[in-house]
């Protein structure tokens, strides 16, 4: 929109309050304030607080906290409980084994269980308390690159205030160009500004496809009776039910202290038509062992996500002229540990140190900020990276070719029969069909156990997860191609985003005369990016929506 805008200088923007861009801003201002610079450092993040978009298992590993916090319990950090005992279940639809050995890549002893919204809130605090500014409901909009168009200058804010078909309201808001000598992007998986920067400046050339999970998790207040309601201490993990043969992964029950536990499920992307996160995780709820341990409980939160999983090879290019990109943006994810937090952590303070010396170099130009991934490269977190190089194109592999590729990998470091192995991130021609595949309905039997407070339809998934979007604003989902939605899609997959979002946003229509019509509830976006991903043609684009709305996470 032709609008006057205002503009704000600073030395270095960073955006997305996740754990990445949080640490890397706080280390930044201490290297800052210790060689007496001063420096001008931003934070925007399109959540209404920080932490209010993080939504993790989350089990982290000390270290990468403690070397920026130093003793994390005096330094106040919200730590629910310390993992003392690995648990791995395989489930059967009705039984589970325990398996007599957790592998060690699993063993999550010392590691802490946290919240990671809470975890962002309170580096947010520590992120103001260090000088940086923090800009809250804003979301990013729009990458500004330089005059040669080979680098980033900035990025420009989403408008507030436009009303459904892109008239300014009477609070409209135009936004604003955030100019910086160097732009630390974190926004998390599938990021869609990083994404702006891939088509201008090919970040992704050469690189293997990246690839992602989608994790439906809640947080749930479980009955004094429960094994999992006294202190925190064993975690579980599952294998096998409901998943099956085309979708992996796995669930997870994290106990929080106080009641609360943590509850997740977490499943390959590869464009499975008939795979409904939300409804396989129902199903993990509704299986007899899980719901024994549950019995009695009730959601308190609910929220999704997806995860960047592809390992070391889906990397972007990590520097360009004038940015750096961190976290699982940047696919910092370890896919065989299913750690997140400490890699983006560590990024978030290595990006940190390679914008200061741009800083104090006066040159924020590729070669300078390309210390990032030397020093990246150097860290014991990339070697952990390397050795999930193929991972999880092995997860993604149908049926017992799966495990035949994952013990080879276990057996020889990590190459496994094919180094690299490809990813599988595209249906197979026979799951284009006319009917919900069998691996679906086999998930959707849990379900029929409904109506405890154990379990929550999608719209109810929606209102405890918080959130609160305006719903008079431009609509956030691009819809490419609409024809293909009721022509094509539903002859081939019969429409796999009606069960692949896990809020429930698409639905389609039909009125009385048999008219078909798609309808999009976009201000129940979970924000989880699922859509854009798992969508078999490539037909849906996230855009970001009007900052300060989203999921209104506090547990997750
Ligand atoms: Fe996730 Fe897309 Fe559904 Fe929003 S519309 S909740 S991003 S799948």
């Amino acid at each position: 929109m032709d609008v006057e805008r205002e503009t704000l200088s600073l030395d270095v923007l960073f955006v997305g309050a996740g754990p990445a861009c949080l640490a890397g801003a706080i280390h930044l201002a201490g290297l800052s304030r210790a060689a007496g610079l001063d420096l001008e450092i931003g934070l925007i993040e399109k959540g209404a607080a920080p932490g209010a978009h993080c939504i993790s298992g989350a089990l982290v590993e000390p270290g990468p906290l403690a070397s920026l916090f130093g003793d994390l319990e005096a330094a106040g950090c919200p730590i629910q409980g310390t993992v003392r005992t690995d648990r791995m279940l395989a489930l059967t639809p009705r039984s589970a084994f325990r398996l007599p050995w957790v592998p060690p890549f699993l063993d999550n002893r010392g590691c802490l269980v946290v919240s990671l919204s809470r975890l962002a809130a309170w580096m947010g605090e520590k992120a103001e308390e260090a000088g940086v500014n923090l800009f809250c409901g804003f979301a990013g909009q729009e990458v500004l690159f330089s005059l040669d168009g080979r680098g980033v200058a900035g990025v420009r804010t989403g408008d507030r205030g436009l009303d459904a078909s892109g008239n300014p309201k009477a609070r409209f808001e135009p936004g604003t160009d955030i100019l910086a000598r160097v732009t630390v992007f974190g926004e998390g998986a599938r990021g869609n500004l990083l994404a702006q920067v891939d088509r201008k400046l090919s970040l992704f050339a050469g690189r293997e496809p990246q690839a992602f999970e989608v994790g439906v998790k809640q947080v749930l207040e479980v009955a004094e009776t429960s094994p999992l309601a006294g202190e925190p201490g064993t975690v579980i993990h599952t294998l096998g039910f409901p998943l099956g043969r085309e979708v992996a992964g796995g669930g997870f029950l994290y106990p929080m202290g106080q009641g609360l536990v943590s509850a997740g499920l977490v499943g390959t992307l590869n464009r499975h038509p008939g795979f409904d996160p939300h409804e396989a995780f129902e199903a993990f709820l509704a299986h007899p062992y899980i719901e024994r341990l549950l019995a009695g409980g009730r959601v308190v939160e609910h929220g999704a996500r997806t995860l960047s999983v592809g390992g070391p090879r889906t990397m972007p290019r990590l520097a360009v002229d004038g940015a750096l990109f961190v976290g699982d943006s940047a696919s910092m994810l370890d896919p065989r540990r299913l750690k997140g937090v400490g890699g983006a952590v560590i990024s978030g303070v290595l990006a940190a140190r390679a914008a200061f010396r741009a800083m104090v170099l006066g040159n924020a130009g590729e070669e300078i900020l390309s210390t990032y991934k030397k020093e990246l490269v150097k860290n014991p977190l990339f070697s952990y990276l390397w050795r999930a190089r193929n991972f999880h194109q092995a997860l993604a592999r149908p049926g017992l070719a799966r495990w035949a590729y994952l013990a080879a990998q276990e057996a020889s470091g990590g190459r496994g029969f094919r180094d690299p192995l490809p990813g599988r991130n595209r249906p197979a021609p026979r799951q284009k069909v006319g009917k919900i595949p069998p691996d679906a309905r086999k998930m959707q039997t849990g379900i029929a156990r409904g109506g405890q407070n154990l379990y929550v339809d999608k719209r109810t998934g929606v209102f405890l997860s918080g959130t609160r979007q305006e719903e008079d604003q431009p609509c956030h989902l691009i819809i490419h191609e609409k024809s293909l939605c009721l022509g094509r899609c539903t002859r081939e997959y019969r429409n796999p985003c009606l069960r692949f979002c896990p809020a429930g946003v698409y639905e389609i229509e039909e009125d009385s005369a048999g008219t078909r019509r798609l309808k999009l509830n976009p201000s129940n976006c979970l924000h989880c990016k699922t859509c854009e991903i798992q969508d078999p043609y490539g037909n849906i684009r996230w855009t970001c929506p009007e900052g300060g709305g989203g999921p209104g996470y506090r547990m997750a």
